[in-house]
């Protein structure tokens, strides 16, 4: 059995890696990290990742456990709600909250990643090693194994090592890896004389059907425009005039804010939106434990802003389960993935479905007098009735609980509006109807 006196490897030193060693490190476990990439503090971020990321409560709770909360809220915009720009409208603000108050918060990847990487660097025990590519584990003999190195021991490995994990391929981990037809590719939106081109208090989104644009705002006043398109379609716009074309028709209150849109069209790379659904998430040999975490473990579609907020969670549950197992390393790891796969399984379903949601729904009117409805209802019913998104992006709520809780506010505010019919002497067939 592996107990705390294993040598723990964490693969990759991502945004859940970094958060797990740094929790592991004032454990007083041991622990070295092992990252493909050279340090980015030094090297400077990749290209063709997400530029910022929306942070909201569960992220920001993980991050108070480390001390981090505050000083990446400094360096964070809040943003209210939804800045929504239908085509040959007026734009509409649509507040994330019933109060108008609650934001989720704009954070640059690469800066969260450093102060991250920080903090890991600043807790005893836990060493850093950059440009180390892990291909695999060797559960039975207890070795991690590396592309130019020759192996090395390891009791327990935590891969954190993202969507395409080395770790989950080597060991045959039994997994679906689900692809939209969809990919992004980032543009971006410059200052204007100096200040942000657009409101920086919103997450702008462009809702058009098959496609869609969203752009959250950076911290030198520029705005990260995320476009989503069908994979093959990006190829159509293949000359420069055939993008700024594209743009002035179909989105025409921003393309006159982009002028590197031709150049950033061209040269950005178009990423993929992937679903991981994996499971197991562990793997128990003679020499080595094994256990997925954040996107290799599950990778969502980016709909809800949760992917980070759900992999530091993870991190969290693993602290608490070697707390509660008392640094028993089998039986924690088996708690943990029992306790977060049926939320990350939620949490998935419920960003393919905001997708939807993103792309149609937010510029229908019909959707905006429900919004509004369910926010007036949010303030009358306080904490009885509570919307899904505030419920995912502004508690900490189990995903898994979710869905559950919504069916029941709804059959509750069913019966409750057909009572209110029978009182008026109308039929429930009637109301709906209107
Ligand atoms: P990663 O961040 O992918 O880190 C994995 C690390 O492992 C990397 O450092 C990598 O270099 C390293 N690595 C990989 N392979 C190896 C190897 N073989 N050996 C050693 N090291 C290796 N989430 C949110 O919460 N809010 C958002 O607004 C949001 N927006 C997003 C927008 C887009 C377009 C995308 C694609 C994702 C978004 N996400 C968002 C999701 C979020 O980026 C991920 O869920 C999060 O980064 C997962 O963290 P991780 O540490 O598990 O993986």
């Amino acid at each position: 059995m592996a107990g705390d006196g294993e040598r723990v490897a964490i693969v990759g030193a991502g945004l859940a890696g970094c958060l797990l060693a740094v929790l592991l490190g004032r454990r007083g476990v041991p622990v070295t990290v092992y990252e493909r990439r050279p340090d980015p503090r030094v090297a400077g971020a990749e290209r063709g990742r997400s530029i910022n990321l929306a942070i909201s409560a569960r992220g920001l709770a993980a991050l108070e456990q480390v001390g981090l909360r505050d000083q990446s809220l400094k360096r964070a915009l809040p943003m209210h709600g939804r800045m929504v720009h239908p085509l040959g409208g007026a734009q509409n603000f649509q507040p994330y909250s019933a109060d108008g108050r609650r934001a989720i918060n704009s954070i640059s990847r690469a800066e969260l990643n450093r102060s991250l990487l920080d903090a890991a660097e600043a807790t005893p025990g836990v060493a850093l090693r950059f440009s180390q590519r892990v291909t695999g584990v060797d559960v039975e003999a207890g070795e991690l194994l590396f592309e130019d190195a020759g192996p090395e021991p390891a009791g327990v490995v935590l891969a954190g090592d993202g969507a395409y994990s080395a770790v989950r391929r080597s060991l045959g981990f039994e997994h679906d890896a689900d692809f939209l037809e969809h990919g992004y590719r980032e543009l971006t939106v410059p200052p204007r004389d100096g200040e942000f081109a657009l409101d920086p208090d919103a997450l702008h989104i462009w809702p058009r059907g098959t496609s869609m644009m969203i752009a959250l705002p950076n911290l030198d006043r520029s705005f990260t425009c995320t476009l989503f398109w069908p994979k093959g379609d990006f190829a159509a716009l293949d000359t420069p005039a055939k993008v700024t074309g594209y743009f002035a028709e179909n989105y025409p209150d921003v393309a006159g804010l982009m002028p590197d849109l031709a150049d950033d069209y061209a040269h950005n790379p178009i990423g993929s939106l992937v679903t991981v659904r994996c499971r197991p998430w562990t793997r128990y040999g003679a020499g080595a434990t094994v256990a997925l975490l954040g996107d290799a473990a599950h990778a969502i579609v980016p709909f809800f802003g949760q992917g980070a907020n759900c992999a530091f969670e993870d991190c969290i549950e693993i602290d608490r389960c070697l707390d509660e197992t008392g640094g028993d390393w089998r039986r924690a790891l088996s708690l943990y993935q029992e306790r977060r796969k049926a939320n990350t399984d939620a949490i998935a379903e419920m960003a393919l479905d905001n997708f939807v949601e993103m792309r149609d729904r937010v510029s229908s009117p019909v959707y905006r007098a429900k919004q509004a409805a369910t926010h007036a209802l949010e303030r009358r019913l306080a904490g009885r009735y509570v919307s899904r998104y505030e419920l995912v992006s502004f508690s900490t709520l189990p995903y898994a609980e979710i869905p559950a809780r919504i069916r029941r506010q709804n059959i509750v505010l069913g019966a409750a509006a057909a009572g209110a019919a029978a009182v008026l002497g109308l039929s429930v067939r009637a109301v709906r109807r209107r």
